[in-house]
């Protein structure tokens, strides 16, 4: 391992290849808030610091270096464009507290892309500002929960939650005080609509429907789910973190749901990764509207400016501070603009076929699916189970061999209703040369998989790092230990 930025630190030297005036900043800051002694920097010089971190950055694995199919992540590139957008010095530099005759602009932004998200899901409302997925899905728990209190429906306290659900679902379910109740999925993937009709009921809140499903199948009986679902009293909940399947072709509004969410970091054009940040817009039709977060953004004669909540009585209120992740919504608001409503389309309609593409030539190698008789949707599942039966040769050890052919692993053992799975997800952006380099990986690891199964159980063997303790890197994490 090599040594860290601290091991080249030598007294007195300086990351300046130039001699730059130092910026006085002590001239502003009161004498009784500066510091003491000086902080604990490593001491080198600028091209010192610039091959450390060039060299650290050489041996990740992203987006801008490698093929990254990482199923129910979408890691897809996400336009220079939409960035620079986003960072112009007026939006950076703007003080949050900064009043609205100051603010119009980025109100504007952010309220035209309330409107484009509204079109694009089939809303009512949408309200911007939860900064995560699981934190849309609690806001939508939460607002199920207040519509039926509003109706003195206080028994209503069980959440339907399919187990080709996203975790999240059932975990923020019960954030929110719900009960969640498992329901099965059948052989081909779709929810077992016996199983659902034994569950539903006078205690039903609703239910949890992430679509396409963990099991990466577009839901086929969804009309008649959300039949069943309405007319015991509940409400429809539509996990929508991954739209690039669906996108500009197909609306959760239209399918009668009543609220859901979508991960802007996920289909929006903000890279993701690493935990954050992003944003998790929840959208909602007229009955559950009254319900989403605070502050919205509206349009008045005398301009843009944010509704509270005393305009908003029924509102479960605040979730984020401010105005939630404004930089990820001003880079869907940009990528939105770029794309219109055509390129949308083409946005889904190339992550589906780029992902049928890919199952196929896997599947024609010999491969297995998931649901053999199932479309892939953005993205596929297959199962490594009987290759793992007959050569030793696990999920993980292909995950690990890929790295060697210069592929970054897809997800590995998720979701957990498919033995020795992956879920791979190629995303619209990348080219067929890329996918059959894939393709021809996953290929050349199985021949070696059949010879010499040995070898492919210690891969990788061309990374700075081998095989990590996992357990261990959780519980005792030392990333200086050499
Ligand atoms: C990623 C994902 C989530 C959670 O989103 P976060 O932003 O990570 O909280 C929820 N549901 C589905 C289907 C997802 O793929």
């Amino acid at each position: 391992m090599a040594d860290t930025i601290f091991d080249k630190s030598r007294p007195t030297r300086r990351a300046a290849a130039q001699r730059v005036e130092s910026r006085a900043t002590e001239k502003f800051v009161p004498e009784q808030f500066q510091r003491l002694s000086p902080p604990m920097l490593p001491e080198v010089s600028e091209l010192q610091a610039v091959r450390h971190f060039t060299n650290l950055a050489r041996r990740n694995f992203s987006i801008d270096t490698h093929f990254y199919p990482l199923g129910s992540c979408t890691m897809k590139y996400n336009p220079r464009g939409a960035h620079r957008a986003a960072m112009q010095d007026g939006f950076l530099n703007r003080h949050p507290l900064t009043p609205t005759s100051h603010s119009q602009g980025v109100l504007s932004c952010l309220y035209e892309l309330q409107e484009i998200l509204q079109n694009v899901t089939g809303t009512a409302q949408v309200c911007l500002t939860p900064m995560a997925g699981a934190q849309g899905e609690l806001t939508g728990a939460l607002m199920i929960k207040a519509y039926h209190a509003d109706n003195n429906d206080h028994e209503r306290l069980e959440i339907i939650v399919p187990t080709a659900a996203h975790g999240t679902n059932p975990a923020t379910a019960s954030m929110a005080g719900l009960i969640a109740k498992e329901v099965e999925v059948n052989a081909d993937g779709d929810v077992d609509l016996e199983s659902l009709k034994r569950v539903v009921g006078p205690k039903t809140a609703g239910v949890m429907l992430t679509n396409p499903s963990t099991c990466a199948v577009f839901e086929r009986r969804i009309q008649a789910i959300s039949d069943i679902v309405h007319d015991a009293g509940g409400l429809l909940y539509y996990d929508g973190a991954n739209l690039n399947a669906i996108l500009g072709r197909a609306r959760p509004g239209d399918m009668q749901f009543d609220v859901l969410h979508l991960n802007l970091h996920k289909t929006f054009a903000t890279p993701h990764g690493g935990g954050g940040p992003g944003a998790g817009p929840v959208g909602a039709n007229e009955l559950l509207a009254p319900y989403l977060p605070t502050p919205m953004v509206i349009k008045s004669e005398s301009g843009y400016r944010w509704l509270d909540q005393a305009e908003r009585p029924k509102s479960i209120g605040r979730l984020s501070s401010f105005m939630g992740n404004v930089g990820i919504l001003l880079r869907a608001y940009a990528y939105s603009l770029m794309l219109g409503g055509n390129g949308m389309c083409d946005v889904s309609d190339y992550a589906t076929l780029n992902a049928n593409y890919l199952m196929r030539r896997l599947s024609d190698a010999g491969f297995h699916p998931a649901y053999p008789v199932r479309r892939a949707t953005h993205e596929f599942a297959i199962s490594l189970r009987q290759e793992a039966k007959e050569t030793g040769v696990t999920a993980m050890d292909f995950a690990k061999r890929l790295l060697d052919y210069g592929f970054h692993a897809p997800t590995t053992y998720f979701p957990l209703l498919i033995p020795e799975c992956f879920l791979i997800e190629p995303t619209e952006t990348e080219t067929k040369e890329e996918l059959d380099a894939f393709a021809d990986a996953m290929i050349a690891i199985l021949k070696e998989a059949q010879q010499d199964p040995e070898f492919v159980k210690q891969a990788p063997h061309e990374q700075s790092v081998g095989r990590l303790d996992e357990v261990q890197a959780v519980r005792q994490l030392d990333v200086t230990a050499h």
